[in-house]
């Protein structure tokens, strides 16, 4: 295989707030005996597996909880997940990121002055839920300008609308207007995050720049598959992969240049072995 430039996108892999909330995980793993969490810690099998070396444990539901603690996740819980932990017996260490934190107490705010809550975002993500969890009434969530109700939102009056952190604003923008066509009253928060931000503001460059482009992380990642997503939009040989293993060597046949990037939940050594791999193609071929 010839020589391949490899340029690796700088805001590549951990965001600040997964690096605080394993950071959190190992402090406590340390300080503290019965640790159990619920769901993975963040999207990324490799990291959970590591968490899990610690002791921390992974549950499905709460249990009696003297004495022990539940870690909350980066992507944050509802506030009546909280409560029955603590009524439970359960000491609480929370690792949400700041950021959703920071979207949660939009939502509160704007919820308590009125405002119906619109949040757009996957259905199903626990961010989502999460930020679904800390309101005292209901919330609507939109996922795509197709998915738009009709008839509910005419009825709305006035609404503040909040994404998901790891949205795409190019996708957000046409819901927002959209939703502004039918509410009278309409504020919108744009609450991505700014390592989403800058992560996406790289994904629009590098695939124009290399013949192929490599994204890498785990397909249960929400922000992964949004790099992943507009990366193929621009360049479609835009590859998806989790690890170095499934690096397919023809991909790189007629290829000079390959842009790589990592989701937020992609630790730094399974992007190393990515690059390892390539460099090792292109030696054995030489
Ligand atoms: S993607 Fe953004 S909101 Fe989510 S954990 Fe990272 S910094 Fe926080």
């Amino acid at each position: 295989m010839k020589k391949i430039k490899v340029t690796l996108a700088k805001s590549a892999g951990f965001c600040f707030g997964v690096k605080r909330a394993l950071k959190i995980a190992q402090e406590t793993s340390k300080n503290r005996k019965t640790i159990e969490m619920l769901g993975d810690i963040v999207h990324n099998e490799t990291v959970v597996k590591q968490v899990q070396k610690t002791g921390i444990k992974k549950v499905s539901h709460l249990s009696r909880g003297k004495n022990k603690t539940l870690l909350v996740r980066a992507h944050g819980t509802s506030q009546k997940l909280i409560n029955t932990a603590k009524r439970l017996g359960y000491s609480i260490v929370d690792a949400t990121c700041p950021m959703v934190k920071e979207i949660h107490r939009i939502a509160k705010s704007q919820q308590s002055k009125g405002y119906s809550i619109i949040i757009i975002g996957d259905k199903k993500h626990d961010e989502v839920l999460g930020i679904i969890g800390q309101l005292k009434e209901k919330a609507m969530v939109i996922d795509s300008s197709k998915n738009i109700p009709g008839t509910k939102i005419k009825k709305i009056k006035k609404a503040a609308i909040i994404v998901q952190s790891t949205q795409d604003i190019e996708k957000i923008l046409p819901v927002v207007a959209k939703i502004k066509k039918n509410i009278k009253t309409v504020k919108f928060f744009n609450t991505i995050c700014r390592p989403t931000r800058i992560k996406q503001d790289e994904i629009r460059k590098l695939p124009l720049k290399n013949d192929i482009m490599l994204v890498i992380g785990s397909k249960t990642s929400a922000n992964t598959k949004r790099l992943y997503q507009i990366s193929k939009s621009l360049n479609k040989n835009t590859f998806w992969i989790t690890s170095k293993e499934e690096i397919n060597p023809e991909w790189f046949k007629k290829a000079k240049s390959v842009g790589i990037t990592a989701g937020a939940s992609t630790p730094d050594y399974t992007t190393k072995e990515v690059i390892e791999k390539i460099k090792a193609l292109e030696a054995n071929t030489r």
